[in-house]
């Protein structure tokens, strides 16, 4: 695996490159969840190139920006194991040479001011804007992206189609422990009592997607589901039910929803999110 870290190393690669690169962005701090974007990628395309970059623009003020695990070296041996053939690591001066002030913003209006957008004003601006500008630098063919980050991926999939950019956004279903907790770089922040409650999110939402795929009323569906978290010690943002494709509050007709929910344990914040059909 070949680790690229400026532009100029940058374009003397790509000049190189095949057509058909599949790339996984990622903020580094890996497990088994990014790798297996890694994989899918790996099966579809001739090359496989990551990028560990993590990126201030999408850290509010008060956020984990400082304190966001940072582990270049295991990072690059899980992708070396994991078959990627390019690791991109670049600095702040590489993605954001004008400063980050000054650089081109990116912004899905509407998609990116709701859910988890309203508790992180300016985080979705952050993401994409960093990931117009990756792939822009690497130009593959796809990007692998996890439907843990469910609202994330849903909104550079809009990015990418309201620019008219040549990469498709392909979503992966999110990997879990065997109790249910989706896989997270901030899973590292939780204590161990917190670890034994954190995969009540999940049953929570599984409940809630259950209820609803059954009939219940979804605004019933959503209270219940902030009670229960409160009852096991969360702070809950939001518990919401949403039309699976565009984020939109369900009509009565629509059948493709997903149950999404961000809540705090401790100093940890969790989002989690599960599709059903009604
Ligand atoms: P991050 O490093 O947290 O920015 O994540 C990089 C990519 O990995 C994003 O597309 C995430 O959605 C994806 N990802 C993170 N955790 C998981 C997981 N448990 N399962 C599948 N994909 C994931």
């Amino acid at each position: 695996m070949i680790a690229v870290r400026t532009l100029t190393e940058l374009a003397a690669q790509r000049a190189q490159w095949p057509q058909d690169i599949g790339f996984v962005p990622t903020m580094g701090g890996l497990h088994e969840g990014h790798m297996a974007l890694v994989r899918r990628a790996r099966e579809a395309h001739e090359m496989v190139v990551a990028s560990v970059y993590v990126n201030p623009l999408q850290f509010g003020p008060k956020e984990d920006y400082a304190a966001y695990p940072r582990a270049e070296d295991a990072d690059c041996r899980r992708l070396a194991q994991a078959s990627a053939d390019v690791v991109f690591l670049p600095t702040d001066a590489v993605i954001y040479p004008r400063g980050r002030e000054r650089h081109t913003q990116v912004r899905v209006p509407g998609l990116s001011e709701e859910l988890c957008g309203r508790h992180r004003p300016g985080h979705f601006e952050g993401v994409t804007t960093v990931v117009a500008r990756l792939l822009g630098l690497v130009r593959p063919r796809a990007c692998y992206m996890g439907k843990k980050d469910y609202q994330q991926w849903r909104i550079v999939t809009r990015m990418v189609e309201d620019l008219g950019l040549p990469t498709a956004i392909v979503g992966v279903d999110t990997v879990r422990e065997a109790s249910g907790l989706a896989l997270s770089t901030r899973n590292a922040y939780l204590t161990p009592a917190e670890r034994v409650r954190a995969p009540v999110l999940y049953e929570v939402l599984t409940e809630g997607a259950q209820r609803a795929a059954a009939g219940a009323d979804l605004a019933d569906v959503e209270a219940a589901c902030a009670e229960r978290l409160e009852a096991s010690g969360f702070v809950p943002d939001y518990v919401a039910v949403r039309c699976a494709e565009d984020l939109a509050v369900p009509k009565a007709t629509d059948a493709d929803l997903v149950i999404l929910a961000a809540a705090r344990l401790g100093r940890t914040r969790l989002i989690d999110n599960r599709e059903f059909r009604r």
